[in-house]
């Protein structure tokens, strides 16, 4: 029940009581909500996603790359978290679970719920290792199954009961809904396993989504935007990772369909908090947008929204840094997030920055 269902449902009953005995009251007016927070770390090329509720409910899921271990156990520290309710293990690569073997042996891990695959790595071996050393519970949950954390539900779409050869495929997917608020995790699924959840009807729209596979083009299909619609979208991605991660197709597909990107590489973790009717975003930098290699210096560059700019008075557009964005006057400007919205918007490459 609502809190504000409660609240007049508790009204009623007092001025049916007040004709009886002058006795019940109200809750007091400032019943603060219930929060709900999902943070993507940043742990470098790797995914570890980090969702607590205010009234102490800790979901991890995976554990990023090897060393990933001190970022994860700090937060936990900073938040005054002691154990974990939860800990998905998406899928058994290295980039998922190389922090975990340290994170088990400091926290108490109330369950688990992987696959059920295996990986011939040391790094499993020593996640297996530490789970039969503290005996923590395992379900490979399957497509269907969900579970509450606090206020919240974890349904899981993914996988379903034959798991895909490819461990990436195997992914477990996951949607976190919390009143009218809804986050989709991908782990590393790629277009196969997205065309099946998208034919097997198993997606919704969500506000929030943790992009598949790090950006990779392999992933984040048309079809499958086109079904999910997030508003936001993270990217758990390392700095110049040797991958190309995220890949410009993906970029430029998100804002097509309307998204707002965010990526871990940039804005260092990222954090979601939701009372499960508003959500608002907060990164651990000061936002910026991703600057073009051969920027010029920075203090020339004017500052605007988006990366390419053209005037209402041309038909060429620029980067924001190109030296003839500044004779540009600023109420003639217009902003593209991507190339393609320039082009399409009928603007040609300027042959100076050539954008
Ligand atoms: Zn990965
Ligand atoms: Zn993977």
């Amino acid at each position: 029940m609502s809190a504000y269902r409660r609240r007049v449902l508790c009204c009623v009953l007092v001025v049916l009581l007040l004709s009886i005995v002058p006795i019940a009251a109200c809750p007091p007016e400032d019943e603060s909500p219930i929060l709900l927070s999902l943070t993507v770390l940043d742990v470098g090329q790797g995914d570890a996603i980090l969702i607590t509720t205010s009234d102490d409910y800790t979901m991890l899921v995976d554990g990023g790359p090897r060393g990933a271990s001190d970022v994860i156990l700090r937060v936990l520290r900073d938040n005054n978290i002691s154990m974990i309710d939860v800990l998905i293990v998406t899928h058994p690569d290295a980039d998922h679970i190389g922090g975990l073997p340290e994170v088990l042996q400091e926290i108490p891990v109330l369950r688990i719920v992987d696959t059920g695959l295996s990986a011939e790595s040391q790094i499993y071996d020593r996640y297996f290792s530490m789970i039969s050393t503290f005996s923590i519970p395992v379900s490979h949950d399957r497509t269907g199954s969900s579970f509450a954390l606090g206020p919240a539900t974890v349904r899981v779409l993914w996988p379903g009961g034959d798991l895909p050869k490819r461990r990436n495929e195997s992914s477990i997917v996951v949607e976190l809904v919390y009143g009218e608020f809804s986050a989709l995790l991908t782990g590393d699924v790629e277009a196969e396993s997205e065309g099946t959840m998208v034919q097997l009807g198993l997606l919704s729209q969500v506000d929030a989504l943790k992009v598949a596979h790090h950006g990779s083009s392999t992933a984040t299909t048309a079809a499958f935007l086109d079904v999910v619609r997030p508003a936001i979208a993270i990217i758990s991605v390392g700095e110049g990772n040797r991958y190309g991660h995220p890949s410009d197709e993906v970029l430029s597909r998100l804002s097509s369909f309307g998204a707002e990107t965010y990526r871990t590489d940039f804005d260092g973790s990222v954090t979601l908090e939701t009372d499960g009717r508003t959500w608002r975003v907060d990164t651990e930098h000061p936002r910026v947008l991703p600057e073009p290699e051969h920027s010029s210096d920075p203090d020339t560059r004017p500052e605007m929204e988006g990366v390419y700019c053209g005037s209402k008075n041309s038909d060429v557009f620029h980067y924001t840094w190109c030296k003839h964005v500044e004779s540009i006057k600023p109420a003639n400007r217009r902003a593209f997030s991507t190339r393609e919205d320039a082009i399409a918007a009928g603007y040609r490459p300027c042959t100076t920055c050539e954008p």
